[in-house]
């Protein structure tokens, strides 16, 4: 890293974070269980959309034992709309771990907390600061577009050895008490000051006397991160099978995306009406109606659903079924079951929502 004034920046990062931290619902104490939640919660999700998630979840599990024992699809319908469910499968296996190994009590040791699923070294950093007052870094998008700012460092902030530098860079001074403050008063200045997207308030900034980057005026040049490929695009035709006021789901396969989790029946590519009725044929369903939204030969994506490395494009049809056979792997449920108990990903509850408001 570049020559760098990370050694003064502790004091008056605390100082303001005292008089200007948000009021969140995990910050009421530092019980490990509730920062893992949160943590994992806020992953790829916004603040303000996770805390009624995080109240919602708490209030039901609340401990690790109740997780640990908790049903996969209660579970699943607690997290639904957060998406990425493999965060929640982890925190359960884990859950389940610290049960049998640790009693339930969950482990202070940041070697034991790195070993359970789902928790990275951001996540146990977290972890180990907030919870246990330890000296361990938490670094991700927000914490390294402060530092990287703060020290005009160029560096590939995707490159794992950076990561690794700005860690222990940052480890170095951590003040011997408030550790977790400190880990939590980088993350809020990067989300509240340091901004991600248009200029950084840098005229309110505890850190301005110390910043390379506000000094001259190079903020927007930081952090650098060499570009992402392209996402793929998936084209797909939803199918919405109607059959006396119950409507049809099936699971997906248990690997790739959206693994074993219920979704309507699809066909990948935008499908016409006489494919669809060869295929509705082959599964054994006898059609009333087919509806489509869009023309034969005239398909256009409806729906867009992003996910990490994937677009989904969707187009639908809504069928409405004389007879169905069990020539299928379908489940037939009614609005309320799909509304109350079943957790649908948000890519098919957004396209559901477009086909039958
Ligand atoms: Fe970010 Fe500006 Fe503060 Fe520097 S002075 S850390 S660029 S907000």
């Amino acid at each position: 890293m570049c020559e760098n004034p990370l050694q003064e920046i502790a004091a008056p990062l605390l100082e303001w974070y005292h008089i200007n931290h948000r009021i969140l619902p995990w910050r009421q104490d530092r019980d490990a269980y509730h920062v893992w939640v949160s943590e994992i919660m806020l992953q790829q999700t916004r603040v303000d959309a996770v805390v009624p998630y995080y109240e919602r979840f708490i209030a039901q599990l609340p401990d690790i034992r109740a997780l640990a024992d908790c049903a996969d699809d209660r579970l699943m319908k607690l997290w639904e709309g957060l998406g990425y469910y493999s965060r929640v499968r982890n925190m359960k296996k884990a859950a389940r771990l610290i049960c049998e190994q640790y009693g339930g009590i969950f482990p202070e040791n940041v070697d034991e907390i790195l070993r359970l699923p789902g928790i990275g070294a951001y996540t146990a950093g977290a972890i180990a600061s907030i919870a246990f007052e330890q000296p361990v870094a938490a670094v991700d998008g927000n914490v390294l577009r402060v530092v990287t700012r703060l020290t005009e460092d160029g560096s590939d902030i995707a490159d794992t050895g950076f990561r690794c530098q700005v860690t222990a860079a940052l480890e170095d001074i951590y003040p011997r008490q408030e550790c977790g403050d400190f880990t939590q008063s980088l993350m809020e200045l990067g989300a509240l000051v340091c901004i991600p997207n248009g200029l950084p308030k840098c005229t309110i900034c505890p850190l301005q006397t110390l910043c390379g980057a506000c000094k001259s005026g190079t903020q927007m040049q930081y952090p650098f991160r060499t570009k992402k490929a392209a996402r793929r695009v998936e084209k797909k035709t939803i199918l919405f099978l109607r059959y006396r006021n119950k409507i049809a789901l099936r699971r997906r396969a248990k690997g790739g995306v959206l693994a074993g989790m219920w979704e309507f029946p699809n066909l990948d590519g935008y499908r016409t009406r006489k494919e669809l009725s060869v295929w509705l044929a082959e599964h054994g369903i006898a059609t009333r109606h087919i509806w489509m939204p869009v023309t034969v030969g005239n398909s256009k994506c409806e729906v867009k659903h992003i996910f990490t490395h994937i677009e989904w494009h969707m187009t639908y049809a809504v069928i409405d079924c004389a007879d169905v056979t069990d020539e299928n792997d379908f489940t037939w449920v009614t609005k309320e079951q799909l509304t109350d108990s079943i957790a649908l990903p948000a890519a098919f509850r957004k396209v559901y929502g477009s086909a039958l408001p």
